[in-house]
């Protein structure tokens, strides 16, 4: 793997356009590209991640006109709304693919999901590379995700480019929303910063549903388990007895230090947009840390920024609940 600055990009887009592997930031967390187009390239990211490929990944492009290519026709014109409230940004649209999106990028499922990323370093990688580009989070598979390139370097995958992005241009944090669009109805499959109530407003005459139960049929990815650290990770309660072996994560910094000396604050005065953009990357820190042996962290509301941030916390707390 090498490691390179934006002043490189093109070298790393000339080998993700020839079937190479590429990982990137963009505004929400680290991806692994790979040449959307080339099924063997892609097969790369499911081996680099250990990622099952019942998985399906999102394409990315830096041009709206790319979905003529990928989407079937008629494009829905929800997509066009949509894309252009909130592209480039955090918002991955599914809609029924065209026949040249290869399978494997969709886990045989008959629609593609479709994002335009804001960061410059991965709009000008995926310029450059001139093909549309298929990327899920660059960590294997079930861990945290990448916030920062070190969270990429150390998970050891094995890949051809690790691009260093800027740590203050990480501005969202967690994954995009995804919502899947049919006929009259836009279904938001994964919960994120841009939230339902944004996608009404833009799209009004439109069904928008937001399914809490059997998700897990119209989209295989969104396992119960997911964005785990190495280390037991516990929901912080009014009446926990936290070790002294224990890291603290908390969303607000007039909490204090009461439960631990260790203690994380993701905001200073509980901003969900600020509690999301550390939300990830101090979870690294808290994994990273030797003398932390367990993690417990506070809840935030479920409402708006918080359902995304929640939807996040449940998967990764899943395996510890009692
Ligand atoms: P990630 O790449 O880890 O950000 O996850 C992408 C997620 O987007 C997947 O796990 C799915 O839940 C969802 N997704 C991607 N493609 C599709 C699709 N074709 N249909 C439904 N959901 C999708
Ligand atoms: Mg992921």
């Amino acid at each position: 793997m090498k490691i390179i600055s934006e002043n490189e990009l093109l070298e790393a887009a000339i080998c993700l356009r020839n079937g190479g592997l590429v990982a990137f930031p963009t505004e929400t967390v680290y991806g692994l590209g790979a040449n959307a187009l080339n099924p063997i390239a892609v097969a790369g990211i499911f081996n680099a991640k250990k990622r099952p490929n019942f998985d399906p990944l999102i394409v990315h492009i830096s041009d709206l006109s790319q979905i003529e290519a990928l989407f079937a026709h008629p494009i829905n014109e929800a997509v066009y709304k949509l894309a252009e409230q909130f592209w480039p940004g955090p918002l991955t649209i599914v809609h029924r693919k065209s026949a040249l999106v290869p399978s494997i990028v969709t886990s045989d499922l008959d629609a593609v999901a479709v994002r335009m990323p804001s960061h410059p370093i991965a709009q000008k990688l995926i310029h450059q590379s001139g093909v549309p580009v298929a990327a899920p989070s660059a960590n294997r598979f079930g861990q945290l995700s990448p916030t920062s390139y070190k969270h990429v370097a150390k998970q050891n995958m094995e890949i051809d480019y690790l691009i260093k992005g800027d740590e203050l241009t990480k501005a969202v944090g967690i994954e995009s929303t995804v919502v899947a669009i049919e006929n009259r109805t836009c279904t938001v499959l994964r919960p994120g910063v841009i939230t339902a109530e944004d996608i009404e407003k833009c799209i009004p005459d439109f069904e928008v549903l937001t399914p809490i139960k059997n998700i897990k049929l119209v989209s295989p990815g969104l396992l119960q388990s997911h964005y785990s650290p190495l280390k037991p990770l516990y929901y912080l309660n009014d009446n926990t007895v936290v070790s002294e072996f224990a890291g603290v994560i908390l969303h607000k910094k007039e909490h204090g230090k009461k439960y631990s000396d260790k203690t994380i604050f993701t905001s200073e005065t509980g901003n969900l947009l600020e509690v999301a953009a550390n939300l990830f990357s101090s979870l690294h820190l808290m994994e990273e840390d030797d003398a932390v042996k367990a993690i417990y962290i506070a809840k935030t509301t479920e409402k708006g920024i918080g359902r995304a941030i929640m939807d996040r916390l449940n998967k990764a707390t899943f395996q510890y609940q009692k």
